[in-house]
C-alpha cells in the first residue's frame, strides 16, 4: 500500500507522520531526495538523500524517480527504489502528489489542511527553520496548494493535533 500525505509547508505533516509511524509500526516512511541544504540535525540518508543539482538531474534522466518537483527554488523527488518497502508513506508537496496519482492511482492520497492561513504563518514562524523571505515564499506556494485540496479524497484539518492524529490513523487503518 502507498500513502501520499501532502499539504502546505508548516501545516504539521511531519508532526502528524511521526505519531502515525509510532501508532502503525508496519508503515515505513520513504526517504526523499532533495537539492536543498541539510538543516541542523538532519542527516543524509535519514531525513533526505541530499543530492547536488547535477546528481539530481542525472537520476531524473536515468528514470530513477517516481515523481519530482521544484519547490521554492529547490528540487525534491521520490526515488522508485524507496517503493521496494511495504506499506510506504510519502510526505510530498502537491505537484508530486498529482504525479503519483497518475502513476499509481491506487495510492491513498491525504491532504493536511491548516485551520486558517494565519495559523499556517504562525506555525511556519514558530518552527524557526526558514528566513522571513523563505517563509513568505512558502506561504505564496501554500495559497496554490490550498486551492488544490479538493483533488484529494481525504482532507484532514490539523487544528487540534490529537484530533488530527486520530483522524489520520483512522484513514490509514481503514485502507490497510
Ligand atoms: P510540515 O512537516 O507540514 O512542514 P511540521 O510538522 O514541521 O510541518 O509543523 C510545523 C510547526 O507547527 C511545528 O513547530 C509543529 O510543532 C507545529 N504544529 C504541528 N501541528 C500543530 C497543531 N495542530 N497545532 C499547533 N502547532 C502545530
Ligand atoms: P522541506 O524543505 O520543508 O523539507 O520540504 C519542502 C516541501 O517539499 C514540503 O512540502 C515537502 O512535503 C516537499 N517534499 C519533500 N520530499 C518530497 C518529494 O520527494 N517529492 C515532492 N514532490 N515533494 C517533497
Amino acid at each position: 500500500m502507498l500513502f501520499v500525505i501532502t499539504g502546505p509547508s508548516g501545516v504539521g505533516k511531519g508532526t502528524l507522520i511521526r505519531t502515525l509511524l509510532e501508532r502503525v509500526p508496519q508503515l515505513q516512511l520513504a526517504v526523499s531526495a532533495t537539492t536543498r541544504a541539510p538543516r541542523p540535525g538532519e542527516h543524509d540518508g535519514v531525513d533526505y538523500h541530499f543530492l547536488s543539482d547535477v546528481e539530481f538531474d542525472r537520476r531524473v534522466l536515468a528514470g530513477d524517480f517516481l515523481e519530482h518537483a521544484d519547490y521554492s527554488g529547490r528540487r525534491y523527488g521520490t526515488l522508485k527504489s524507496e517503493l521496494d518497502k511495504r506499506d510506504v508513506v510519502l510526505e510530498i508537496e502537491v505537484q508530486g502528489a498529482r504525479q503519483v496519482a497518475k502513476e499509481m492511482p491506487e495510492a491513498v492520497r491525504i491532504f493536511i489542511a491548516p485551520p486558517s492561513e494565519d495559523e499556517l504563518r504562525v506555525r511556519l514562524i514558530g518552527r524557526g527553520h526558514e528566513t522571513p523571505e523563505q517563509i513568505d515564499a512558502r506561504l505564496a506556494v501554500a495559497k496554490a496548494e490550498l486551492a488544490a485540496q479538493d483533488e484529494f479524497s481525504h482532507v484532514i484539518v490539523n487544528d487540534r493535533l490529537p484530533d488530527a492524529a486520530d483522524e489520520l490513523e483512522r484513514v490509514v487503518r481503514a485502507a490497510l
